[in-house]
């Protein structure tokens, strides 16, 4: 128990037999345990503190049920590439197979969610697995793992002397990519007509953003982040052609993915969102995947944040740098200024209810530099992504490559711990669709209770995807059979979600117009004692503008 108090910060979960136990020997050691309201929220937050300090959170859930909760959040750390380590109470061992209180096979169940799922043999035996549950989540590509405690190991006594004490692992050993294959892709690089780098997720779990943001200034290189990308090299960087991005994708003669994979949110790597004989250099911790879905120009496996300062000793080497008049950076240039023209003009409407662009507009205009922005839900991710920036890396947090919605709640009071605890004063702006609002809105308590310094900005079209106004609702509705179906995409019209927050003490917002939307955000980052809520009521009707490609709208990006 010992190392735990200086390898784990924090504990997210839920007491109950048999954890209690657990969590209170936790509190004594100054471990900081965050109580919730539901287990998948719990794991969430967990797997968020993984992302945001490299070192795996801790979800602590009881048996059966509890654990079965925990498994939303467990493969969604798991497909994000996030460290995380679960701990689930389970049945007393000498009950097994006798249908005990919550019995469930939990090591197998979270086999699939996980990189390693066991059970100590004895209590000895748990700091051993421990350490390699630890290990496991950060060595390699990062994951999930889970430690199983029987009930009937939580009251045990042990003698200190009897546990061969084992010291939690060292950071991750640093790996670097072949030479030969360094000066492959600098060559590459170098020849390019059109190239692009692709910022994911993974070069801001990196750390890279030092080395990265060199090769984009020394070498005057377009990039594009991914959406937890962004922040790496700040949003407002000259270079960022975020705004063009399906441009760039598709025109684009050699890309260098530094950790990002050719999954669905970069449409595999495939025509015709790309160029049939595009060069792409894969730059990757994990071997499997160079080579996934396309074959790459060049393979550089290793630690994002090494390899990129290879790659910039290797372009060192000659005087060389890509010139910043060529016709490729003049047709980003255009693309982006002409989506930037489109967007203002959506944002600049007058008519009432708001559309997505006027709300995020005015939310960018006061959104602090160094807050976490943390979002949730279709159009909302989607186009407030569009606008609002983030100058820090490690700063955005969303439903991520596996589109998890309920996710933000969780995220927040994660990052909310981590500013509170590194940096006080650091806001949290949580931005959530109303659906999106729904999954873990009990949370709301959990904010309140630990007095988090959360903003939640509930972008409401009373419903998913879209919804319906209130006149249609009982327009519709005066027709409709008590016992008749309501449609599944809509919610109940004008929710009242910010009486969730004044329900606990923090303040509440109702907002329809854009003074208002202004008026409280002032109120909301002025006032440093409370959380809050904005409820702000949109068009329910409102969608995107249009967009190149037509499945783009259903898309992650
Ligand atoms: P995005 O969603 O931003 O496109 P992905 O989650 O698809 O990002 O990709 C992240 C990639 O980063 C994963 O393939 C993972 O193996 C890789 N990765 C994680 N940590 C490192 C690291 N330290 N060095 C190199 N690659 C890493
Ligand atoms: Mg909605």
């Amino acid at each position: 128990m010992l190392s735990w108090r200086r390898d784990v910060e924090y504990i997210f979960g839920i007491v109950g037999i048999p954890v209690t136990e657990i969590a209170i020997a936790a509190q004594q050691l100054g471990i900081k345990y965050i109580g919730m309201r539901n287990e998948q929220a719990a794991c969430y937050a967990a797997s968020a503190i993984g992302y945001l300090t490299g070192r795996p959170g801790v979800c602590l859930v009881v048996s059966g049920p509890g654990l079965i909760h925990a498994l939303g959040g467990m493969a969604n750390a798991n497909v994000n590439c996030w460290p995380l380590l679960l701990i689930g109470g389970s049945s007393e061992r000498n009950q097994e197979t006798m249908g005990a209180f919550q019995e469930f096979p939990q090591v197998e169940a979270c086999r699939l969610y996980t990189k390693f799922s066991a059970r100590p043999s004895s209590i000895e035996a748990i700091p051993f697995v421990i350490e390699k549950a630890v290990r496991t989540s950060i060595y390699g590509r990062p994951g999930a793992c889970y430690v199983d405690i029987p009930a009937d190991f939580v009251n045990l006594q042990v003698n200190v002397n009897s546990i061969k004490y084992m010291e939690c692992c060292m950071s991750p050993p640093v790996s670097m990519a072949e030479t030969s294959a360094v000066r492959m892709a600098a060559s590459v690089i170098r020849n390019a007509k059109q190239p692009l780098l692709i910022i994911g997720k993974g070069a801001a779990y990196a750390h890279a953003e030092e080395n990265i943001k060199k090769l984009v200034e020394q070498y005057k290189l377009p990039f594009l982040p991914t959406p937890m990308g962004k922040g790496v090299v700040p949003d407002n960087h000259p270079n960022c052609v975020g705004a063009a991005r399906s441009r760039a994708l598709q025109f684009a003669d050699v890309i260098v993915l530094f950790g990002a994979r050719l999954n669905w949110i970069l449409h595999f790597g495939l025509p015709p969102r790309y160029q049939p004989d595009v060069k792409f250099i894969q730059v990757d911790i994990c071997a499997e995947e160079l080579g996934n879905n396309v074959k790459p120009a060049v393979t550089l496996l290793g630690d994002i944040s090494a390899v990129s300062k290879q790659l910039l000793e290797e372009l060192d080497k000659t005087a060389w740098e890509y010139p910043p008049e060529s016709k490729w950076w003049k047709t980003l240039r255009e693309k982006m200024k002409s989506n930037e023209a489109a967007s203002k003009e959506l944002a600049s409407k007058k008519s009432l209810p708001m559309n997505y662009y006027t709300v995020f507009y005015h939310v960018q205009e006061q959104l602090p530099r160094d807050c976490f922005v943390v979002s949730e839900g279709a159009n909302t991710m989607d186009i407030g992504r569009t606008v609002l920036q983030n100058y820090l890396p490690r700063h955005r947090l969303d439903a991520g490559t596996f589109r998890t919605m309920g996710v933000g709640l969780g995220f927040a009071i994660a990052a909310a711990m981590v500013a509170k605890d590194r940096s006080p004063g650091q806001r949290v702006i949580c931005v959530e669709g109303d659906s999106a609002f729904g999954f873990s809105g009990m949370e709301v308590e959990t904010i309140c209770r630990y007095n988090l310094p959360i903003i939640l900005l509930v972008v409401n079209n009373n419903g998913i995807y879209q919804g319906f106004d209130m006149n249609t609702w009982k327009e519709t509705s005066k027709f409709r059979d008590p016992t008749a179906v309501v449609p599944p995409m809509c919610l109940l019209p004008n929710s009242h979600y910010e009486q969730i927050m004044t329900a606990f003490g923090g303040k509440g917002y109702f907002v329809e117009t854009p003074e208002e939307l202004q008026k409280s955000l002032r109120q909301s980052l002025a006032d440093t004692t409370k959380p809050s809520l904005i409820n702000i009521m949109i068009e329910p009707q409102a969608t995107r503008k249009a967009q190149d490609f037509h499945w783009l709208t259903r898309s992650n990006m």
